[in-house]
């Protein structure tokens, strides 16, 4: 397994990180355990704010429904990045951990009346239009409420982008924003501009994820600078702000290239400085909104082994005590991790198992091949690369109680999010009265 961010090797052989002992971790606060390693999280907003906010005066939004909880909000708002929510209990979080509500962006393909209404409230500094029923419901609603919502229009501007490649595709099949090729785009612009209560500042599309070809990105941004310079010629409105979403790809597993972060910048402002040039258009203020690549390293999942079972010929079995409910990205999109023993890390591998979890699917697997010293019950494993997607997508299958999530930082480790206990799970069940006495059902032809 690749040591990433502030995990080292320790003296007792043990894997640590952020100088502390992933043992001792999982004794003090138990498995299965998310890790978020806090140094390596600021160290990439630091690249982020360097390559983009210092050098290009971009607009940086983490996106945070690749992890969120309050505690994660205050080291976004510290670092001096923008926050991008999806839905209202994301904005509720946010609001409650006391984020500056200007710095929120307010996304959604299917925003519901009171979500916009709560955005209006908290004076969220953008709101990104998805579609036509959205177009009305926000106008009227910002015009009952007095106020004028600062927008940008979601496109589909016909470019999907993939690992290594992108696809141009002229009519984009996807459910997200208006598409630009059959000029829906350009027609919301101007359904936009007809109504008073809302300010249309910019663009804003989002071509995919895990992306390590930085010119998908630059060629998406001239794709977009060509819909800007569409929009000035036939409404004469000068697009003021560009968002070119999310996206930037960061390793997993062998194989996987990641790009540098200044060289995504330079992929971006490059092509947009260009086609503002050959369109004769101010560039417009740019902006991003990166989730996986600035949390996704910085997480490491911790488990105990358990139960083994060996199929001769065929594969060994490794079952851990989490799982798909706390990390289904393996079950969702065949996603590959890394991962080791943090108590024996000095121990040269012996053994390729696969690692399953404790649901009952047989999809629920974690790492199919995995070459591992000889593997214990009571071993515990870390599976790295695992803070983005994993807490934000977990859930209570089968029952299970979600992991905690500590924060580690020299040599500290603080509890971010409690582990959740049975009573957590029923917290929300009900009992109708007429279910409450026993009334056992008479069997008749029971001898
Ligand atoms: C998911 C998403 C992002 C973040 O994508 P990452 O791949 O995590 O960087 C940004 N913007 C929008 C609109 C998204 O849907």
């Amino acid at each position: 397994m690749k040591l990433r961010g502030t995990m080292k090797v320790n003296l007792a052989g043990h894997l640590e990180i952020g100088g502390y002992d992933a043992v001792q971790l999982a004794r003090d606060f138990g498995t299965p355990l998310y890790v978020m390693d806090e140094a390596m999280i600021r160290e990439i907003c630091g690249q982020y704010r360097a390559s983009f906010i210092m050098k290009h005066h971009a607009e940086v939004f983490y996106a945070s429904k690749a992890f969120l909880t309050m505690a994660m909000c205050r080291i976004i708002e510290q670092e001096g990045l923008g926050l991008d929510v999806v839905s209202g209990g994301e904005l509720y979080t946010a609001i409650k951990a006391k984020f500056p509500p200007g710095r929120i962006c307010f996304h959604g393909n299917n925003k519901q009346l009171d979500e916009l209404r709560l955005a209006l409230e908290y004076g969220v500094g953008r709101i990104v239009v998805d579609n036509y029923r959205e177009i009305e419901m926000l106008g009227s609603l910002a015009e009952q409420m007095g106020r004028t919502a600062e927008v940008l229009l979601r496109v589909s501007p016909g470019v999907e982008a993939h690992t290594h490649e992108y696809i141009k595709t002229g009519q984009i099949d996807s459910k997200f924003g208006f598409t630009v090729p059959n000029g829906q785009a350009l027609d919301a612009v101007k359904r936009c501009l007809a109504v008073k209560s809302l300010e249309l500042r910019g663009i804003h599309c989002h071509i995919g994820s895990q992306v390590f070809e930085m010119e998908s990105f630059g060629y998406t941004a001239g794709i977009m600078m060509e819909l800007a310079r569409d929009i000035y010629r036939e409404t004469g409105l000068e697009i003021k702000e560009l968002n070119l979403g999310g996206g930037f790809g960061i390793y997993y597993a062998e194989g996987d290239e990641p790009s540098r972060i200044e060289k995504y910048a330079e992929a971006v402002t490059d092509a947009i400085a260009r086609k503002a040039g050959e369109y004769g258009l101010k560039p417009p203020r740019l902006m991003i909104e990166p989730g996986r690549s600035i949390v996704g390293e910085a997480g490491t999942t911790l488990y105990t082994v358990g139960s083994t079972k060996e199929i001769p010929g065929v594969r060994k079995y490794v079952a851990v005590d989490g799982g798909m409910s706390d990390n289904p990205r393996h079950a969702l999109y065949q996603a590959r991790y890394e991962a080791c023993l943090a108590n024996r890390m000095n121990s040269p591998a012996e053994e390729k198992v696969a690692i399953t979890g404790k649901c009952c699917e047989s999809g629920d697997m974690l790492i199919w091949d995995l070459p591992l010293p000889k593997v214990e019950a009571g071993d515990i494993l870390a599976v790295a690369c695992t803070g983005a997607y994993n807490y934000s997508m977990s859930m209570n299958y089968n029952r299970l109680c979600r992991p905690a999530v500590v924060l580690v930082q020299d040599g500290a480790a603080e509890v971010i999010v409690e582990r959740e206990n049975y009573e957590d799970l029923l917290r929300n069940d009900r009992i109708p009265k007429r279910l409450r006495q026993a009334k056992p059902v008479r069997l008749a032809s029971r001898r």
